[in-house]
């Protein structure tokens, strides 16, 4: 790992210049529902969003998971939503690449609506229809759904547009990226010509343009990376950044801190609630945290910083509002438990580390789906963030093995241990000389550093590929019938056993990845759908975290068997349903 140094911010802002979000004219059930998660301040996307999106403009925003892009739609939907309808068509529809990404904008939407009775509906493949279909029935407000699905319910007339004030494109790139273009132009065509338009996407290729071109009308245009950060004195700052599933972040956190053992460090979290159960985890594992955010007193807060100062406590776990203007001298280890949603809050809070000349270290915890956000930070920052592997049991123990030995060392050189010598000249009457030493090892190893390792458990590591430009592959959402092209090296095919007549089609089985893993829909190589049966090429590296990803799902509704496909490189890749069927 390098060391870097860091553009600086010379004049964060000040707390309570921050916009908040009645500065933003939201409603009241809004606000609460807001201050209820714990959110202290609006991200910039949603600074920058939510008034021109109140007015009923249309937006071309490029923002990717983690800038805070769904509340930046949603809050203004909900705003606008008339009180006490019911039954009804939807008013919105929020067209999204996966269903994963349905259900998560679906909650978002719960969560920040639950005051203003909002009914929204996610639609998605794999979802058995009839459900779908009664709560459609029922009236919905808004429907958020993959564009198949949504498509095959227009066809249907159980999803009617007619009604619809907004249509938000959300991850468009990632969309087109998946084949749904046609879905998308067939949608937008059965919906008002007067209606508001929002797409957000996390890169803004040609086709992106194209889209926006067509069926946006003046838009405003939104782009959260827009500035480079003013260089200033620059910090030494180690950065590197480790990808891990939401379930395993407060064990990463803590296989992280054992292995780096920060003098003191600060943890930002997005929310107080975060902030809050972050604290009460990382207590119950073992460490000295301390939670600080905007919800406590001068008082309270004065006396968390006292225990950071005096060393009672060696984990702060803040929020961006609370930690601003906190001068703390001694922190060594900044982390992101959370990517920050914009480069600048990065460069913000990374720039409390790294000092007076002496090196700190900054740490980011990501997502899957967050990678993205990592790569915008360091085209920001110009600086470079090392992707690392979570260290491992056997990485804490040789870790741990070597705290004790320089421990041990240090007390070779610098104690008396004379008034030892007795125990030692004893022992040895009995024992070898070297097991006296291994014992009396084994018991400063254990002292110094209480918990044992052999409890600890193994963090799944996610792989991430890095983007790559153009894509071969399933372009378009065709099925691809027939010889398949020659497969590209470093690749390997994944053979899941349903096809075509289960209903399974290629953007099934990329949403299905992409949903379940950190593999992006550009790195999947060619799928091949047979009757009963589908191949797909992904990544060598990557291969067994779909496989366990696909195994762990359904793809239509249904489990399927997923395995490396047995044929593996013998025909050069070619296709034969029927050569297939025979062997298995
Ligand atoms: P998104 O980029 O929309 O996927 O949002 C990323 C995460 O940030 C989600 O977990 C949201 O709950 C959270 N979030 C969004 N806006 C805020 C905010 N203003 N303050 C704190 N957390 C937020």
């Amino acid at each position: 790992m390098s060391s870097a140094p860091v553009p600086t911010d010379p004049t964060p802002s000040d707390p309570d210049e921050a916009s908040a979000f009645a500065d933003l004219g939201l409603r009241a059930e809004l606000l609460a529902a807001l201050s209820a998660l714990g959110y202290e301040e609006p991200t910039p996307i949603q600074r920058e969003a939510i008034p021109p999106l109140r007015e009923g403009r249309d937006l071309l925003g490029q923002a990717a998971t983690g800038t805070g892009k769904t509340a930046a739609f949603a809050l203004p939907l909900l705003q606008r939503m008339p009180e006490d309808r019911s039954g009804g068509d939807p008013l919105a529809l929020v067209l999204v690449p996966t269903r994963e990404l349905a259900v998560q904008v679906s909650e978002a939407f719960h969560r920040y609506g639950k005051d203003l009775g909002a009914r929204v509906l996610p639609i998605y493949g794999g979802q058995p229809i009839g459900r779908q279909l009664r709560s459609l029935d029922a009236g919905v407000d808004v429907v958020v759904a993959t564009p198949g699905r949504a498509l095959d319910h227009i066809a249907r007339g159980t999803l009617r547009l007619g009604n619809l004030g907004t249509v938000v494109l959300d991850e468009a790139d990632e969309m087109l990226d998946m084949g749904f273009a046609e879905d998308i132009e067939a949608i937008l065509e059965h919906a008002p010509a007067q209606r508001q338009t929002v797409l957000f996407s996390a890169t803004m290729p040609a086709r992106i343009d194209g889209l926006a071109r067509q069926h946006l009308t003046d838009p405003v245009r939104i782009q959260i990376e827009r500035e480079r950060p003013v260089a200033g004195e620059a910090p030494r700052v180690r950065q590197s950044a480790y990808i891990v599933a939401r379930a395993h972040k407060p064990a990463a956190l803590g296989r992280v801190l054992d292995v780096e053992s920060p003098t003191s460090a600060i943890v930002f979290c997005r929310s107080r609630e975060e902030v809050d159960r972050l604290t009460e985890t990382m207590n119950g594992r073992g460490y000295r945290a301390e939670a600080l955010h905007g919800g406590m007193s001068q008082e309270q807060r004065d006396r968390v910083m006292g225990r950071l100062r005096s060393g009672t406590a060696d984990l702060l776990v803040a929020t961006d509002v609370a930690a601003r203007g906190l001068d703390v001298e001694q922190l060594s280890h900044v982390v992101n438990y959370d990517v920050p949603s914009a480069p600048e809050s990065y460069v913000h809070r990374i720039g409390r580390v790294g000092r007076a000349g002496r090196e700190g270290v900054a740490i980011t915890l990501a997502e899957p789906r967050e990678h993205r956000m990592l790569k915008t930070i360091e085209r920001v920052t110009g600086q470079r963030i090392l992707i690392d592997k979570i260290p491992t049991v056997a990485d804490l123990r040789t870790r741990r093995l070597a705290l004790t030995q320089a421990a041990l060392r240090e007390s070779l050189l610098e104690d008396d241990l004379e008034p030892f010598r007795v125990i030692a000249e004893s022992l040895t009457d009995e024992f070898d000389l070297m097991e006296v030493a291994l014992a009396a090892v084994k018991l400063a190893h254990e002292a110094t550093l209480p918990g044992s390792d052999d409890e600890a458990e193994e963090i799944p590591q996610v792989a991430v590929r890095p983007a790559r430009e153009g894509r071969p592959g399933h372009e378009g959402r065709g099925e691809r019938r027939g010889p398949a092209r020659p497969r590209a090296t470093g690749t390997v095919q994944v053979f899941v056993g349903l096809g075509r007549r289960a209903g399974v089609r290629p953007q099934d089985l990329v949403g299905a990845i992409t949903g379940e893993t950190g593999v992006r829909g550009r790195d999947i190589g060619s799928i091949e759908i047979a009757d009963r049966f589908s191949l797909v090429e992904v990544p060598v590296g990557v291969a067994d975290e779909v496989i366990q990803g696909l195994r762990g799902s359904t793809i239509k509704g249904r489990k399927a068997t997923v395995r490396r496909d047995r044929d593996g490189d013998g025909d050069g890749g070619r296709f034969d349903s029927r050569e297939r069927r025979d062997r298995r």
